[in-house]
């Protein structure tokens, strides 16, 4: 059983809600006119009954909306919602993923301070960590956090913070949360989790001892490729953090998108249940294909996480990637052989998407690096979406090169 975070903007009834109430229900509150589905509010400011009242507010002697770079009502209902499926205390949206990544470091880290962050994480992190941060003196280290001494060594004694991603993409390797989190623990330092691929609807991370959940709500939450968003999720000292810096500078979710998000919590359950069995269907069926060399997907035995991934997530995830045999060429032929899937660097949508890695998404790498990290010229990765599977499998068979009409 899910529990509901108490709020003051709160009207979410029940503590005792299973997670598909809560998607649908969670953080509700209605105006006057008692409408069913939440109400958008676009506007930028809110008025007062009196001075004294402007005065309560301002000085914070009264909760309520003042400016909403501060609070929105749409962005709290959504924070809330957001807050009751992840079974986190609070949670504070942002304009985008980043500004999540950006926001939570800016309000828990000082000058001097040191990361140590999985070496498989989303590209614009890595050159935030490594190329922006430095100038302002918090350090990164990478390290390949599958190796959980490689994780411990590298703690500093001015180690703040250790940032990961699970699974990773897009080669979908598996973190061990819960042994990483009593390392952080064990340290002093905080664990934040990068739950893009998986949501709360697959992986809870706070309740394996992460402290910090951060979401690019871009992706799953939305699900449907509409608006950017973000979130910090976590107990409710570090999110009142990452909201005073938020209402001081400014990169906060807009109304608009906040509800547009809002809507996606409501099927996100159901979508990533689709799109995950869709995959482990997908991810057999390309197992079995003579011009695949190899599949990458928690779900399938041949995972070399496999039990941890059963263990850690609901399910393996909507996410795979594939070796073609015949280097570049032949992956370039799967992708422009497309009709149906769409070629786009983008994931977490209803609309199966499909990428060529090696000169996109993780183009800039050196070939050294790429080839040392596994992303090689054959690897091709879908994020699957809602489409029937045989149009998906038919789409890809014609450029694997055997008639799909035999299958
Ligand atoms: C897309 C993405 C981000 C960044 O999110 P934006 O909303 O694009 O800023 C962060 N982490 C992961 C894993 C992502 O896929």
């Amino acid at each position: 059983m899910a529990s509901v975070p108490k709020s003051d903007h709160a009207d979410t009834g029940a503590d005792h809600w299973g997670p598909e109430t809560l998607a649908v229900r969670a953080g509700q509150e209605r105006s006057q006119f008692n409408e069913h589905s939440e109400a958008m509010y676009l506007t930028s400011s809110f008025v007062f009954d009196s001075a004294a009242q402007a005065a309560a507010r301002f000085s914070g002697a009264e909760e309520g909306n003042v400016y909403a770079r501060f609070t929105n009502p749409t962005v709290t209902t959504m924070q809330q919602r957001l807050a009751a499926l992840e079974e986190a205390e609070g949670c504070i949206a942002t304009a985008s993923g980043m500004a999540a990544i950006l926001a939570m470091v800016m309000a828990l880290m000082k000058s001097g301070e040191h990361i140590v962050a999985s070496r498989s994480i989303f590209g614009a992190t890595q050159q935030l960590f490594g190329a922006i941060l430095p100038r302002f003196g918090i350090e990164t280290s990478f390290v390949e956090a599958t190796n959980l001494d490689a994780v411990r060594e590298s703690l500093r004694p001015t180690t703040r913070l250790i940032f990961i991603e699970s699974p990773s993409n897009p080669l979908t390797e598996v973190l061990d949360i819960a042994a990483i989190s009593a390392i952080a623990r064990a340290a002093g330092v905080l664990l934040a989790v990068d739950n893009c691929f998986c949501t709360p609807a697959l992986q809870k991370p706070l309740l394996l001892g992460a402290d910090l959940v951060i979401h690019s709500a871009t992706k799953y939450l939305d699900g449907q490729g509409r608006v950017l968003g973000g979130a910090v999720c976590g107990n409710k000292t570090l999110t009142d953090e990452v909201f005073k810096f938020l209402r001081t500078t400014g990169p906060t979710l807009s109304p608009f998108n906040a509800w547009v998000i809002l809507k996606g919590l409501e099927t996100l359950s159901l979508r990533m249940q689709a799109q995950s069995a869709a995959a482990l269907l997908l991810a057999q069926w390309l197992e079995a294909q003579p011009a695949v060399a190899r599949v990458h997907y928690p779900g399938l035995a041949s995972h070399p996480q496999h039990a941890l991934a059963m263990r850690q997530q609901r399910t393996g995830g909507a996410i795979l990637s594939f070796e073609v045999k015949g280097e570049r060429e032949a992956a370039w032929r799967v992708v422009d052989n497309c009709r149906l899937l769409s070629i786009t660097a983008n994931l977490g949508d209803t609309k199966t998407t499909i990428t060529h890695p090696a000169s996109t998404t993780h183009g800039r790498i050196s070939a050294e690096a790429r080839a040392a990290s596994g992303i090689n010229e054959g690897l091709l990765r879908i994020a699957v979406g809602l489409e029937n599977l045989v149009d998906i499998q038919a789409d890809l068979q014609r450029g694997l090169g055997r008639d799909p009409a035999n299958f």
